[in-house]
């Protein structure tokens, strides 16, 4: 393994080489062919993200403890918290799901924050040791399934929903539960995992050369402005898909591990193509029951209603909030079928080596990344509405089969997004 300059890299989106100009006060660097932005100067990084990591850390716990929200219809009361929310959808027969809502609204963001807050601790000497790497690597995993936000508007679409039936009041989680959401965003806003990673021991043994003032014999030239276009893949080069760092392996087919971060190295993502196409597919086998079978049963006084996630649109809309019924109809309905047909479109443009249009095709796969996540919008509002309205044998909420093959639908073109590899967009111009 040879080792290169620090600030050469592939881009991660396009592969295109580039070096990293020495970046001004908040200064960002982008690719000149893709956009994407290499790196970014964020001043006093690791001091504010562990200060808001501090915060987060409290405030899950606030979140998580005491009531979410409260009910009461007919003299009658009912509470819930988040686990609590769970907790029913167990109980209701829907086991899988819940362990999907519980992942994702408190393991996955108690396991990022508490690594970011062991990380950016420890990242505080240099060298930091090795293993920072490896929690980094799993922190932004994690970070990628915790969904506060989506439970957040999950919540307020179940309350507004259960205020047509009965009076609702906040508690003291659901404002935690707010203030979660913009703190975990701060933490993903100030982070500079570039600071970190040059701070890290190598796996290998080996210890970092640490950039020093001298960067200034850098310059912001890029390969692109050479008529050859110069990508990582051409001389051999790989890129770290988890610290970015490039290396030149001695067989370029079996490039081996990261020597800084210990990562599996691939030119490109392993069967990206085939893997993206069963998982897509997969989907879309499972985007039919998820709308045809019903997420929720009601039961009123001994007979029984079904509401699957269109007719659930319908009754919002007929209630007056047309606003939420739009909020739910582009989520659940919408979003899931034009991610599928987005990566389909992108599979076949990439197998069919197409050239045209290559930065508009990228943008709509950040774009299907991005969106993703807010399709678990309708998985929320059903667990809410289960948890709070039990009220037997007046009025009671079970889940429906609908909603697990809805998650699934979710979860499974999340995971296509992650498998399919851009910078296979860009390779048949090389
Ligand atoms: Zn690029
Ligand atoms: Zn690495």
């Amino acid at each position: 393994m040879t080792r290169l300059a620090e600030n050469l890299v592939a881009c991660p989106e396009c592969d295109l080489l580039q070096r990293i100009p020495a970046l001004p006060h908040g200064g960002r660097a982008r690719c000149p062919r893709c956009g994407h932005t290499i790196a970014a100067s964020k001043p006093y990084s690791l001091e504010r993200t562990l200060a808001f990591a501090v915060a987060a850390a409290i405030v899950l716990i606030v979140a998580n403890a005491p009531t979410l929200m409260e009910l009461s219809v007919a003299g009658r009361k009912a509470s819930t918290t988040i686990l609590g929310g769970a907790i029913e959808m167990w109980l209701r027969g829907q086991q899988i799901t819940a362990m999907i809502v519980i992942f994702c609204t408190v393991v996955a963001p108690a396991v990022y924050i508490g690594i970011m807050f062991t990380v950016l601790l420890s990242a505080r000497r240099t060298p930091a040791p090795w293993w920072i790497g490896r929690l980094l690597r799993w922190s932004e995993w994690h970070q990628s399934w915790a969904m506060v936000e989506v439970m957040m508007l999950g919540i307020l679409v179940a309350l507004i929903k259960i205020a047509e039936l009965a009076t609702v009041t906040p508690g003291i989680g659901m404002f935690a539960a707010g203030t979660l959401v913009v703190l975990v965003a701060a933490m993903t806003v100030s982070f500079d995992p570039h600071e970190v990673w040059q701070r890290v021991e190598w796996a290998n043994g080996e210890m970092p050369d640490l950039v020093s003032g001298g960067s200034s014999t850098v310059t912001a030239e890029s390969a692109s402005k050479s008529a050859d276009v110069l990508t990582g893949i051409k001389l051999g080069l790989v890129s770290c898909e988890a610290c970015g760092l490039l290396s030149r392996p001695f067989d370029i087919n079996e490039p081996g591990q990261c020597p800084r971060c210990g990562e599996e190295l691939a030119l490109r993502r392993n069967n990206s193509i085939q893997r993206t196409w069963a998982l897509i597919i997969a989907a879309l086998i499972c985007y039919i029951p998820a709308n045809v079978l019903p997420v929720m049963v009601s039961t009123t006084l001994g007979s029984s209603e079904d509401d699957t996630i269109l007719s659930g649109v319908v009754l919002l809309y007929k209630t007056g909030s047309w606003h939420l019924a739009l909020i739910v109809l582009i989520a659940s309905v919408m979003i899931p079928l034009a991610k599928i047909m987005a990566l389909a479109y992108l599979l076949i443009t990439v197998q069919l080596r197409s050239i045209e249009g290559r930065q508009e095709r990228l943008r709509l796969y950040r774009l299907v990344e991005f969106v993703g996540r807010w399709s678990m919008l309708d998985v929320f509002v059903v667990t809410f509405t289960v948890a709070l309205i039990q009220l037997q044998p007046l009025m009671s909420i079970k889940p429906g089969a609908g909603v697990l093959f809805f998650a699934a639908v979710v979860i499974l073109t999340m995971i296509a997004a992650e498998c399919f590899d851009p910078r296979t967009i860009w390779d048949s111009s090389n």
